[in-house]
Formats: C-alpha cells, sequence, structure tokens
C-alpha cells in the first residue's frame, strides 16, 4: 500500500512467531513471487533452495500467515486457490468466466455494502479479498453482437 513494507519474518518475529530455516525459505519465496500465486507456485519456488521442503509445509505456513493476517486467499474461478501477501493492499477482483479475464476493484466500493449488512442485520462484514464471477464488458458486448 504505501511506506516501506517490512519482511514477513520482522513481522512475525515482532509477534513472538518461532521462525524456523524452512518457514524462512518459505517467506523468501513468497516475497519474491508476489502478487497472486498459488501454494504450487511457493513449492517450486522454495524448491530451488530446499528440496526438502513438502508442499503440506507450504500450505501450513500459508495456513499461518492467513491466521496472522499477512496472507489472504481468494477464488479467481480456477481450481486452486490464489494467495497474495495483505501489503499488496486490500482489493478485490472480478473474474470473467467467458474469457477468463482477471481485474481489480477498490475495497471502498463494498462500503455500501458493508453499512447495508450491519444495519440491516447487525451482520459485521470481513470480505478482505474477495472474486466476483460475471461477465466482462468486451464479451458482454460480444454477447450482444451475436443476439
Ligand atoms: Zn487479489
Ligand atoms: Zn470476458
Amino acid at each position: 500500500m504505501s511506506g516501506k513494507q517490512r519482511s514477513l519474518i520482522d513481522e512475525l518475529r515482532e509477534r513472538g512467531i518461532r521462525i524456523t530455516p524452512q518457514r524462512v525459505i518459505i517467506f523468501d519465496a513468497i516475497e519474491r513471487l508476489r502478487g497472486h500465486v498459488t501454494a504450487d507456485d511457493i513449492y517450486q519456488e522454495v524448491q530451488k533452495d530446499n528440496p526438502y521442503i513438502s508442499l503440506a509445509t507450504v500450505y501450513r505456513t500459508l495456513e499461518l500467515l492467513q491466521d496472522l493476517k499477512l496472507v489472504t486467499q481468494t477464488n479467481l474461478g480456477r481450481s486452486q486457490t490464489f494467495y497474495a501477501l495483505q501489503g499488496h493492499g486490500l482489493h478485490h477482483h472480478t473474474v470473467c468466466t467467458e474469457c477468463g479475464d482477471i481485474a481489480e476493484f477498490e475495497d471502498a466500493l463494498l462500503d455500501p455494502l458493508r453499512t447495508e449488512l450491519r444495519e440491516r442485520f447487525g451482520f459485521e462484514c470481513h470480505v478482505e479479498h474477495m472474486s466476483v464471477f460475471g461477465l466482462c464488458a468486451k464479451c458482454r458486448q460480444k454477447k450482444a453482437a451475436e443476439n
């Protein structure tokens, strides 16, 4: 978002989380890859440093980072879950089910929904990284032209 981003290791140390050598390698891989990655992408990257780290360890570490709110996950419509560092900024996605196009929209767009849910149902919304599925502008035009 803004300012200098601290490394995951600094963040975890500050919270008193044990930093194992395996975790250091996994955190490095996540930070190197940036953007949206799958557990498998992280696993491939980690293998370059240490081929003995298992995919299960990668998943466990991702769970830990999610619990600490340092990583968020979303479903971008493919069979795998995508992870992003929270420092990437709070945002959400539109995913076109026709062409697969993925775009980002800012969190503020959800504010009216948050307000309504709170006022009408007393419900507090914790949406961190959402994907909305539908048709992109291009595909809508194409469909309209066909009919
Ligand atoms: Zn995202
Ligand atoms: Zn499309």
